[in-house]
């Protein structure tokens, strides 16, 4: 009787998982196996936020498992020395994992490789686990990876997806001890954070393709509108395969599943990005020689939504309440805290990754770094305005209402500029002043890159 284990890192599902299709077509016998790596934790990866989605989706995975005749196996500790246990435990021949692209997955691996041949058994690496096109497998001529979008995109929509794995109809345990099941606890959690799992995202990915999407190329920067998928956390956690998105979203054949598709691509691309450049994730990846002020008061004031600029304040606090944010909110704000307060990108990365329920290395580090004009931007120095972008994206004022309550009553065209209001209604206001001039910021900003 031959036995393989299957070790779930950032792939939490049972639809379109190649890792666990392979397991369970090559072996008799599979043990599912979450590890709570202690690793992730001091890594500085774990959040309540994402914790509690996290809880979620190993709840739904072993049910799941369940209605196949198994369960999920849970261990904490090392992973290494976990997955090496549970292998000796079992008499396992093979672990079977899905490649990642951060400097963690990669030295995770590499131990893994080494102790499981110590111990005699295989590893197998599979790759468009996560992403739709494995990191490396589209470059440019005399490049180990592309560095800007567009040309990536052309050679990634021409390239051939992978046909989707199938679902398993059952899963066979050898005997073992299922461990115990992470509980979704409720300290520093977000109050609106959505619910985890492969369950309520394939309902929600459902509900998207027959409804949403087919608006999304008109309605995607409308802040109040709130029409976009909103599957980012299901896709970092690995409840749902981007793989099988793609093939979803081109079948419904709209504009807006097109552009839908555009951005799953946006996402494959800052991961082979940081398969090539694991520093990245800390480090400029196109140095400008910044010399980045740092002024506590201010961002902390960014940090609290209560800069005085109601587009940047309401994003923040829906981040804050929400443990998500708006792709032109996580923009805006970002834009205003490394350009017009000229604040090191790090600062604002390490606050989206306490807080975002999607926070991901890749997506979070490479978009910050886009942001800050340190990453992959063609116009590394462009500034957004929060009060043209206000006019522009939230015209009837609807978001800024929606999280600054404080403001709710405000005419709609002091919305985004309350600071232009009589003295003593604004006196009347529990409201900041602007902590910055953007006039003065912009200026500042432009002087420090020579702009
Ligand atoms: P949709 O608009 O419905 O897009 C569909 C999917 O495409 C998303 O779920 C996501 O997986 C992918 N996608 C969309 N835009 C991008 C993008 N710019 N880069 C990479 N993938 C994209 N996304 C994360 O998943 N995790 C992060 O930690 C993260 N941090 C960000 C930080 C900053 C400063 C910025 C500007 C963007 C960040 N993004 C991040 C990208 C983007 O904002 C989110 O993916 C998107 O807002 C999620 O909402 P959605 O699922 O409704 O997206």
């Amino acid at each position: 009787m031959s036995v393989s284990v299957v070790l779930f890192t950032s792939d939490l599902r049972l639809h379109d998982n190649p890792v666990l299709s392979a397991a369970v077509r090559e072996a008799d016998r599979v043990v599912p196996l979450f590890v709570d790596d202690d690793g992730v934790r001091a890594a500085g990866f774990d959040a309540p936020n994402r914790r509690a989605f996290l809880a979620d989706c190993l709840a739904d995975l072993d049910a799941g498992l369940r209605e196949r005749g198994g369960h999920l196996v849970v261990r904490s500790g090392d992973v290494v020395s976990e997955v090496c246990s549970v292998v000796t435990a079992v008499g396992a021949e093979r672990v079977h994992v899905a490649g990642g692209v951060s400097r963690y997955a990669a030295r995770r691996e590499e131990r893994l490789r080494t102790a499981l041949d110590g111990i005699g058994c295989a590893l197998s690496v599979h790759d468009a686990v996560v992403t739709v096109l494995p990191p490396g497998d589209v470059t440019p001529s005399g490049g180990d990876h592309y560095t800007v979008f567009t040309p990536y995109f052309r050679r990634w929509a021409d390239a051939r997806v992978r046909e989707l794995a199938p679902t398993p109809r059952t899963v066979s345990l050898p005997r073992i001890a299922a461990g115990t099941l992470p509980r979704r606890a409720g300290d520093g959690v977000s109050p609106g954070v959505m619910e985890g799992g492969e369950t309520a995202g394939r309902k929600r990915m459902r509900q998207w393709l027959s409804g949403g999407v087919a608006g999304y190329e008109d309605g995607h920067d409308d802040l109040a509108g709130d029409a976009t998928s909103r599957l980012s956390p299901y896709l970092h956690f690995g409840a749902l395969s981007a793989t099988e998105l793609v093939h979803l979203a081109r079948r419904e054949g709209s504009s807006g599943a097109e552009a839908f598709v555009r951005q799953l691509a946006w996402r494959d691309f800052h991961h082979q990005v940081l398969a090539a450049r694991p520093k990245a994730a800390g480090e400029d990846y196109r140095a400008r020689g910044d010399r980045w002020r740092s002024d506590r008061r201010e961002v902390e004031a960014w940090r609290r939504g209560r800069t005085g600029y109601p587009l940047v304040d309401a994003a923040m606090r829906q981040l804050a309440h929400e443990g998500w944010m708006h792709n032109r909110g996580r923009m805006l704000v970002g834009s205003f805290l490394t350009k017009t307060l000229y604040t090191d990108w790090r600062i604002g990365a390490r606050h989206f990754l306490e807080l975002l329920v999607d926070g991901d290395l890749a997506n979070n580090q490479l978009n910050w770094q886009w942001v800050a004009g340190t990453g992959t931007d063609t116009r590394p120095n462009r500034v957004l305005n929060p009060v043209v972008q206000g006019k522009r994206f939230d015209p009837q004022g609807a978001y800024v209402r929606r999280w600054v309550p404080e403001l709710a009553d405000v005419e709609r065209k002091f919305i985004h500029e309350p600071w232009k209001m009589d003295e003593s209604d604004r006196a009347a206001l529990d409201y900041p002043e602007p902590i910055v001039d953007l006039a003065e910021g912009r200026a500042r900003f432009e002087q420090a890159r020579g702009a």
